[in-house]
Order: structure tokens, then sequence, then C-alpha cells
């Protein structure tokens, strides 16, 4: 069995998907060929954003975001602890703090309270002027972006909206994408629509941000490539990538999502009486980037994965560490006891094999190991 199988999705596209990357290959139009903007428009139609900016991966993504909000050194960004790297990293990597928040024992994302509460320790220290907050969709559920909403604008802070594990959710009949004053995605090859390699888009209802986007895109150009008027990166998404995107979007958008909903509520349903399985708060849909599961301990998690491991079911801690426990923010001095929450998700969290071309009777193969081991 595989964790998330993208061999059979290939097989399941795969005349489709060999034309279209034989298309690009026959054109030579490797880099920003019209399958690029082809995919941006396909993208901002669907979650109803006037631009999409594509790149070259989500983390470059969340970094673009920040670069042309001028988010740099004295600027403190706000980043849930219980999410992948990349997510804090970047807030680093432009000079800027990130100031870790604690998240929801239900849904894994931040939680607002806290988030009200770390802004205003963070300006009655006084070291940091607070500027943005990273909200992550984790595992395909959007953050709760309501209550978001009110506390940014109370505190004047920017909304980058992380939606590398969120494409295709939402709340109500809103997108994800869609949350955030600039949101980002990642195309990685497991992410709920993802490429063949590496990939990531911008989004933003914002002209002035869409442009600056698009020069920090290319070497921060300006009227050409060779005019260069600030310092970018080169962070393109490949023409190959985007064919391969075009062609999986529509089968994401119209199957993938739908069945990824009835093998959650499969698992759930087998599940429920045994583990503590997700919650997906009223109104709310997720695209079911993991389906994260959690155990009493961390012994009975860790136990639990060998056991799976010997039946040849594979399983993913996500994640393993906090955000603030990270050596790479060791200069920070967070406080371990701030984050209680996040301390215990990252002992007892498993996530199972998840896919939109799974079989039911893989679902219910996995669901009665899970079953025996925890009645044992
Ligand atoms: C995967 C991921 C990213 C980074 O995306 P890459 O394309 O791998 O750079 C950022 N944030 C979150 C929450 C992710 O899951």
């Amino acid at each position: 069995m595989e964790f998330r199988d993208l061999k059979r999705q290939y097989s399941y596209l795969k005349d489709e998907m060999d034309a279209s990357m034989q298309k690009v290959l026959a054109d030579a139009n490797f880099i920003q060929g019209k399958q690029v903007a082809e995919l941006e428009k396909a993208l901002a139609d669907y979650t109803e954003m006037k631009h999409c900016v594509a790149c070259a991966n989500g983390t470059d993504a969340l970094q673009l975001a920040l670069m042309a909000w001028q988010i740099g050194p004295g600027d403190a960004v706000f980043v849930p602890d219980f999410t992948f790297f990349s997510s804090g990293e970047v807030v680093s990597a432009v000079g800027a703090a990130p100031v870790f928040v604690d998240v929801d024992a239900d849904t894994f994302n931040i939680d607002c309270a806290l988030l009200a509460h770390m802004i205003e320790k963070t300006e009655a220290e006084g070291k940091w002027t607070p500027k943005a907050v990273v909200t992550v969709d984790l595992f395909g559920q959007p953050a709760e972006y309501e209550k978001i909403r009110l506390i940014a604008e109370k505190y004047h802070l920017l909304i980058l909206e992380d939606a590398a594990q969120g494409f295709g959710g939402r709340i109500g009949e809103k997108r994800a994408c869609s949350f955030g004053d600039i949101a980002t995605t990642s195309f990685f090859p497991a992410k709920p629509l993802g490429c063949y390699g590496d990939g990531g888009a911008v989004f933003t209802d914002n002209d002035e941000w869409a442009e600056l986007l698009k020069s920090y895109r290319v070497h921060g150009k300006g009227s050409s490539k060779y005019d260069n008027i600030r310092i970018g990166m080169n962070s393109r998404l490949d023409t190959l990538q985007a064919a391969v995107l075009l062609t999986k979007f529509p089968v994401f958008a119209k199957e993938e999502l739908e069945r990824e909903q009835e093998i959650a509520a499969c698992y759930t349903e087998h599940l429920k009486d045994f583990v503590k399985t997700p919650v997906v708060r009223d109104g709310f849909y997720s695209s079911w980037a993991q389906y994260t599961i959690q155990l009493e301990d961390r012994e009975e998690r860790n136990g639990l994965q060998s056991c799976l491991k010997e039946l040849g079911i594979p399983s993913a801690v996500y994640y393993q560490k906090p955000m603030h426990r990270q050596q790479a923010f060791a200069n920070m001095s967070y406080e371990d006891t701030d984050y209680p929450v996040t301390n215990r998700l990252s002992e007892i969290v498993l996530s199972l094999p998840f896919h939109p071309y799974m079989k039911e009777e893989e679902i219910a193969l996995v669901a009665d190991a899970i079953k025996q081991y925890v009645s044992r």
C-alpha cells in the first residue's frame, strides 16, 4: 500500500498526461510557455481571485509575498507552532522575527485567542513591530478566517494564507486561497493538487502587489528581465509542470475532491469509536491533504506506527517537532510552556494512507489494523 498513490493517479490520467507533456517537448517552450499563463487563469477563476502568479515552489510563494510587503528586520510575523517548517522559515529568511502561536487541538489550526494574546505580548515587549500573520490551512481545512480577519483589523496585520495543503478546501462557498490578503499554495507532488516536481503559486486581488510579485519572481525585473529595479529571485514555474497541472486540475476539481470526502467519511465511520478522528468545523470543507488521528500518548502512537509498518501499511508523523523547538530558531528564546497543545500533538498524531484512488477494502484494512491495536 502507498501513503499517497501517485502511480495509480498517473495510470488513470496516462493518455492525456503523456500527450500534454509531449506537446511541451515538441514546442520546446520550457520557460514561461503559454501553459503557465493558462494555468494561472484557470486557478484565478477557480478561486475567484484577480491574480494568480505561478512560481517555483510553495516556500518561494510565501517568501515572495513577504518581499512584496517589504517585511524585514524589526518586523514580527505570527505563525502557528504546528506546521511545516517553511511557514516560519520564510519569515526568518527575509530578516523578520517569527512569533509562534499555539494551535487548536481539534482542527490543528492557529488558536485565535492565543494569536491576539501573542500580538499584545509582542507589542508590550516593543522589540518588534507586528506586521502580518501566516495562517496555515493545515491538513486541508481552512483556518478560522472570520475571527482572524477581526484580529488582523484590530491590530493592523496583513494576512498571508499558507494554503500549501489547503487548495480545494473552502468555507461555505468561498475557496481556500481567497482568504488572505495574499494566499499561497504548493504543487509539491503529495499536496492536494500536485505536479511532477516542485511548483507553487501566489494569489491576490491587489494589482500593485501582483505586479511586485511578478517582478520579484524574475530577478526583480522592470520593463524586461535585463532591466533590474530590485533584488528578487529566480522562481518561475516550469512549462512542463504547468502542463501537468492543467491536465490534473479538472479531474481534481470534478472528481478527486469528492472522492476524498467519501474516503474521509469512510475512515471516520470505521474509527470514530476507537481513536480521536479529525474534526472539520460546520460549514468548513477540507481538501484532505492529510487524514490525521490522535492517540492517547507517544507510546501508543509509536507502537501503532510500528504495528502498521509490520503489516505493510505506511503512515507518517506530521509534525514530530514543534516549530519553537527547531534548532534553526534557537536564537529566539521561545517559552516552551507557551505551546502545550503543539507539544502534545507532536507526540500523539499519526497521518494515515490517504488519496483519491484508495479502495474501500484498503481503508477497511487500515482501519481494522488500528482497531485491533488500540483494543489490544
Ligand atoms: C509543503 C508546504 C509548504 C512548502 O511548499 P514547497 O512547495 O514544498 O516549498 C509550505 N507550507 C506548508 C504548510 C506546507 O505543507
